[in-house]
Parts: structure tokens; sequence; C-alpha cells
């Protein structure tokens, strides 16, 4: 599939067979999302070794990305789906019960930090999945809060519920947060998504749990509260990656800024050479119906103009009726937006250090002489991930003998992870891999590319060459 901008698909119940994790890969996700505020450790193990039995089965490369849920209020559990009205009465309990209809207008749920329930003030407004269902506290007692509900909307068990404009306490990592960290170390996943950061010291905690395990995961910041956005340039230096969390920053911020703030995380991540996934709701109706909406289909295309790594999927592809019917009509409309994609970005970009003018010249070099791809041999990432801000349209072969960095650029815009032969010399990696590329069909004779490199080979952050090979030096290796 020849898509630069990657597909992250949640898994959930609709998507957790092999069979349906083969079926996604092929339709083009690239990175799957175990969503830890749902399910337990021993589920997604089992679906971690899916997915690896799934990566032979194809024979592609796809990264793991864990989501920390963070101290997210929730509802608990509801015997069955609530399908509220406007003006039905909803009641908050303090204690620990199955969510359920009392009669015939009047529906009770418990909420997993009812301590919350005593700071509310009558007039209050809750909004309750994603926002999409707006409710305002009428009654307040040592019970519970009582709510009227101002829009029609179905409600299942475990669905967010936001209070607006509500500052968390300082630890944005519960204790659940930190088993799960150590679980994903242990599990060697590629990515951990932590919620609701507030500053950098909050991902700075988060990777010192990583360390203190002797993980090397890549932290990626959800983007959804409105001390994020405040902070966001030292969140920034403190993460490997950016998520715009759109459910609950469109909550916590007036819902007609989210577009904007989206081009502007997108454009200060790919500033700072760190990928950047756009979430949540786009494909939202797509986890009942056959067919997008059309703005849907505009809001992925938007996205990807924006210069995003990556679109995600949450319950249309964890809980939904086609999660690959969802990823295929992402695919098919990142193919076709990246037509009329604006390639070669180098305006607004800072060079800091030597890396990143050489992926520069790499990137202009490439085009000016009409090569067919890009090979970068790296050992961090790091060249790779400054070759992707100038959005070449030539395709990124990252070379590493790395494999967590190989799982960790899978998420990286226009990048094709691969593996190298573990040789000493810079000169027998080229070799080997050139040849092995020439036999398989991947590289043509007939081409030529770039190759950039650090030599001597092995040591991060050493990028310092830039060759052509052209179809002429390509002799050499046949
Ligand atoms: P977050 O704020 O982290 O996105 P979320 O509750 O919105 O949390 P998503 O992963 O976005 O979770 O998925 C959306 C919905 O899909 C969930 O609210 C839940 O109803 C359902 N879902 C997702 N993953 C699972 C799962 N593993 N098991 C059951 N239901 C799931
Ligand atoms: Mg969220
Ligand atoms: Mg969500």
């Amino acid at each position: 599939m020849k898509k630069r901008t990657k597909i992250l698909a949640t898994i959930g119940p609709s998507s957790d067979s092999l069979d349906m994790l083969i079926q996604l890969i092929n339709a083009g996700v690239n990175v799957f999302r175990l969503n830890f505020s749902h399910g337990t450790h021993e589920q997604h193990l089992i679906v971690l070794q899916r997915i690896h039995e799934a990566m032979k089965i194809t024979g592609l490369v796809v990264g793991v990305l864990q989501d920390i849920s963070g101290p997210k209020i929730r509802i608990g559990d509801l015997k069955e789906d609530f399908f509220l009205e406007e003006n039905d009465t909803l009641i908050f309990s303090a204690l620990e019960i199955l969510g359920q209809q009392l009669s015939h207008n009047v529906y009770q749920v418990s909420i997993n930090y009812p301590e919350i329930l005593k700071q509310l003030n009558m007039g209050d407004y809750i909004y309750l999945y994603d926002g999409t269902i707006r409710t305002k506290v009428t009654e307040i007692n040592e019970k519970g809060v009582k709510v009227n509900v101002e829009n029609a909307g179905t409600l299942s068990s475990k669905k967010g519920v936001n209070f607006p404009n509500t500052r968390l306490g300082v630890d944005v990592l519960t204790n659940k947060d930190k088993k799960d960290i150590e679980w994903g170390v242990k599990n060697s996943v590629d990515f951990m998504a932590i919620s609701f950061v507030q500053s950098a010291q909050d991902m700075k905690n988060a990777r010192a749990i990583v360390k203190s395990h002797g993980g090397q995961q890549k932290l990626i910041a959800k983007i959804e509260k409105f001390d994020a956005i405040e902070n966001i340039d030292e969140i920034i230096e403190a993460s490997d990656g950016l998520m715009v969390a759109r459910g609950d920053l469109g909550i916590e911020v007036p819902y007609y800024e989210v577009p904007n703030l989206q081009k502007i995380l997108i454009g200060k991540a790919n500033a700072a050479s760190i990928p950047v996934i756009t979430a949540t709701q786009m494909l939202i109706s797509m986890t009942k119906n056959e067919r997008a909406t059309r703005a849907e289909i505009s809001d992925i295309a938007n996205a990807v103009m924006d210069g995003t790594d990556a679109v995600m999927l949450s319950e249309e592809s964890a809980v939904g009726e086609n999660p690959v019917l969802a990823v295929e009509t992402m695919s098919n409309t990142i193919v076709e937006t990246e037509k009329f994609y604006k390639y070669y970005r180098y305006s607004g970009y800072t060079n800091k250090d030597i890396g990143d003018t050489i992926s520069e010249s790499a990137v202009r070099l490439a085009n000016d002489v009409d090569v067919k791809g890009i090979f970068a041999i790296t050992s961090s990432g790091a060249s790779v991930r400054k070759l992707t801000r100038y959005k070449p349209k030539k395709t990124i072969y990252a070379i590493t003998h790395n494999s967590i960095v190989r799982g960790q650029m899978s998420l990286l815009w226009g990048v094709i992870p691969l593996m190298s032969v573990d040789e000493s010399s810079l000169q027998h990696v080229v070799n080997k891999f050139m040849k092995r590329g020439l036999k398989e069909g991947s590289i043509k004779k007939e081409n030529s590319y770039i190759l950039t490199a650090g030599d001597p080979i092995g040591k991060a952050g050493s990028t310092n060459m830039i060759r052509v090979i052209s179809s002429e030096d390509m002799k050499e290796f046949t």
C-alpha cells in the first residue's frame, strides 16, 4: 500500500482475533493501540501475542501503542445500554452499583471517582461520552448527584465523564497506570501514550517509571487538557510524540478551537521532528454504518494535509461493526489526499544541529536528482525522524539493526521500517542490504537512490554522510 500517513487502530472485541488483526494489517494499519482503560492484563497479553503472530504471517512491521488511561473519570458498568432522551434524569450514585434504568425516564450510574461529586454545584454542566451528552446538575445530596439530560444519546458501560476545566491533582499517573507501565515495559510495547498530561513534569514522571523498569519505550503525550496547550513547548521537549486527543480536548476548550489547535499542534510536532497522531471521531459514524459521512472523509483528508504522521481509529475499530472497512476507508482517503499533498516543506524549521542540516540536504538532493527513494541507516531512529519533517515525496526506507527502533519507526510519516544485516562496517551493511534488495526485487538496478548514514555505523546521532547511488553505481552490487 503506497500511503505515507500512518494508521493507528484501537483493538477491542470487534478486532482482537488473529484473523481480524491480519486483515487490518493488510488493509493498512501501521500501529495497534491497546487501550488500558478497558480489559485486563491477561486479555491484552493474548492480543499482543496475536499481533506478533500476525506480523509474522503478513511479513509486515506494525508497532504497538499502549494507551495508559490516567485519572479518567468514567461511569461504571451498565446492566444494558441507556437510550437517553432530552429531559431524562440521570443519577450519579456515590455508591458502587451496577448502572440501570430505575423507571421510565430515570437512570442511575456509578462513577469511578465518587469524591468528585462533592465538588459540584447546582447548575454545573457534566458531559458524557466525549462530550456527546450534555447534562446539568439539578440536585445534590449525600447519596449522589441528580442531573437533567439536555440532549438525547446512547450511553454504554465505562464511558468517560467530563467536568469542564477541573484541575486534576498533581499526579496524572495513578497506581493502576504504574502497574500498566510495568506491564508495557515487560512486554516490550513500542509506545506508551500518557493521558491528561498537564506539564513536562508529567512526562518526566512517566519516563522515570519506564526507566526504573529498564524500558526504552517512546512516550506520547496526549494533548487533551487546557494546561497542556498552555505548556505545549515544554511538553514537546519532554515527549517523543504527541496525540491530538480531540475527544476530551473539545470539552476542555471551546469545540470550535479544536481545528486550529490541531493545526498548531501538528505544526509544532513537525518542527520538533516528533511524530503526531490525530485522534477521535475520525470515522465515528462507521461504528454502526457502512459508509462514512462526507464530513468525516474531509476530516481525515484535512488532518493529512495538516501534516499529521498518523490518523487514529477508536471505537470504529474497537467495537465497530466493520473495523476492516473503516481502515480501508482511511487508507483510500489517505492515498487520494496524498496525490494533492504539499510535499517538501522547508519553511518554518530551524536547523539545530548537523543532523538537521544533513536531513534537509538529503531531502533536497532526493528531489533534485529525482531518485526513487531514500535509504536511511539509523541506530536510534533520530535521523529518520529528521527526514520526515520535510515530507519528501520519495519513500524513506529506514534501515536499522535494532528491532526496538524498527517498531518505533512504524509511526513515522513516509517511512518503511526495515531490518538490516548486523555488520560492523558501513560498507558491509550497504553491500548486503543492496544485494538482498536487488535479489528480492524491492530495489531495482535501473533506479537511483539516496543513502544517509553515520560512518562509522552504530553510534546514535552520528549521521554524517549523504551518498547518491546512481543506476551506474548499482553494478557494484549486482
Ligand atoms: P480514551 O479517552 O482513552 O480515548 P475511550 O473510552 O474514549 O478512552 P477509546 O479507545 O477511544 O476509549 O474507544 C471508544 C469506545 O470503544 C470506549 O468508550 C469503549 O466503549 C469501546 N472500547 C474500546 N476498547 C475497548 C475494549 N478493549 N473493550 C471494550 N470496549 C472497548
Ligand atoms: Mg481521552
Ligand atoms: Mg476515545
